[in-house]
């Protein structure tokens, strides 16, 4: 049966089944039964379109009037609807379907929902913040607890959206499972990479609100190895390089002193911090613009600067950007997205640059003329890093003596 009639036989038991289930709990004060069915028509149409943008402008009403009120982040949050919603999802197509159906609708409808969930967890963390902001205003509280209200605010929201999500991966991996059961067929194969596109996203959203936790409690524990600057870049590079293709980019990584030299840091942090300067170069710069990654060896440091043609960073926002959400506020600078133009996440990526950088001993700044979409003056990252000849721990110096007699490892400076 098309996917379409699939989805239009189960309305009624979907709709009745969902009202029921949200009429119990979570969702009395919002969710009537007229509020249901347009929110399954916005499925369908959805679905239609391949368009999962449909759902927003019902999320957003949903969002409204539930931030309005003066709840707590995780009184307020629709994420446990929506939630409740995929349960209902799998039982409805479960019982009213056997087999390919059941399959095609879920593959069908959870890459819809598992979007909603994305889109409605950065709209309700920027009109969270908004708020935080506002009641600081308001009272004048002290920007110590400012920064603490955030804190709790990112554990709490990470420890609400580890539930669905793992509950989402979970299906997606038994949709896997019974399609290569059925034989299903490279048109469900799509449909559920779909969900797992969608699961990953989410992953690394929560994955950066758990690295925020660890930051801000100084509790990022650094594993020193031997790094090279240059192998770090050129697997970004090669991560890149579809993305750089389809908008027109140019990503330039050159080779400059030090970068092909041997240092000791935390291969993986490194990366990640150096990820995130060049993803957002990518984000930032309008097709056909370009990034260059250049650098220099100082006395003691290697300097690594990130260069892009992009829309450029007001002066007085060069130091907010490195603290936590620091890019909200906006909501018109973002679009959605990873890695397309201004394809803006919540706003912690640059805070978890920044500690890992600190973490090393090093410091990260940003230069540029200030914002301008038409003109884009671009915007110009540095990274400074001390260049460590041995591993700062006594257990990592000594594995690392041992490597360099039994001549594994060359020490580069001897
Ligand atoms: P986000 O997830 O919003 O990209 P980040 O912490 O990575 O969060 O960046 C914070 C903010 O800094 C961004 O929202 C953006 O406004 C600004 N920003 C970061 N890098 C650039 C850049 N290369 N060009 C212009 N603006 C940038």
């Amino acid at each position: 049966m098309p996917v379409n009639e699939v989805l239009r036989e189960m309305r009624s038991a979907w709709v009745s089944t969902v009202s029921k289930r949200l009429a119990k709990g979570e969702g009395t004060r919002l969710l009537f039964r007229t509020q249901i069915d347009s929110f399954y028509n916005l499925i369908i149409q959805a679905v239609e379109t391949g368009e999962p943008d449909w759902l927003n402008t019902i999320l957003d009403e949903w969002i409204q009037s539930r931030t309005q009120t003066d709840l707590e982040y995780h009184e307020s949050t629709i994420v446990p609807i929506l939630e409740q919603i995929i349960l209902v999802t799998y039982e409805v197509a479960g019982v009213s379907f056997d087999g390919n159906d059941a399959l095609q609708v879920l593959g069908a409808i959870l890459p819809i929902l598992t979007h909603a969930i994305g889109y409605a967890t950065q709209v309700e963390t920027r009109l969270y913040i908004q708020q935080i902001l506002r009641k600081q205003e308001e009272s004048r509280i002290s920007l110590e607890r400012l920064d603490r209200s955030k804190s709790d605010f990112i554990a709490i929201a990470a420890h609400e959206l580890k539930t669905p999500l793992t509950l989402i991966e979970g299906y997606a991996a038994m949709l896997r499972d019974r399609a290569n059961e059925n034989n299903g067929g490279s048109q469900h194969l799509v449909l559920i990479k779909g969900i797992e596109n969608g699961t990953r996203r989410l992953r690394q959203i929560v994955d950066d609100m758990i690295d925020v936790s660890v930051i801000d409690n100084q509790l990022l524990a650094l594993s020193y190895q031997p790094v090279w600057i240059n192998r770090l870049l050129e697997i970004i590079q090669n991560e890149y390089r579809e993305t750089v293709a389809e908008r027109h980019l140019g990503l330039v990584i050159n080779s400059f002193p030090g970068s092909q030299e041997m240092t000791f840091g935390d291969e993986e942090r490194l990366y990640q911090a150096l990820r995130n300067v060049i993803s957002n170069a990518i984000k930032y710069t309008p097709d056909g613009g370009s990034i260059t990654v250049d650098g220099r060896l100082l006395p003691g440091f290697v300097e690594i600067i990130v260069t892009d043609t992009g829309i450029g960073i007001d002066p007085e926002d060069h130091s907010r950007i490195f603290e936590k959400f620091g890019g909200l506020g906006e909501a018109s600078r973002h679009s959605s997205g990873k890695t397309k133009f201004k394809g803006g996440g919540p706003g912690l990526g640059l805070q978890i640059t920044k500690g890992i950088v600190e973490a090393h001993g090093g410091t990260i700044w940003v230069e540029s003329e200030g914002y301008d979409e038409v003109k884009c003056p671009g915007s110009k990252f540095h990274i400074l890093l001390p260049v460590r000849k041995h591993p700062p721990d006594e257990k990592m110096a000594k594995l690392f003596r041992a490597s360099v007699q039994t001549g594994e490892l060359k020490d580069p400076y001897e």
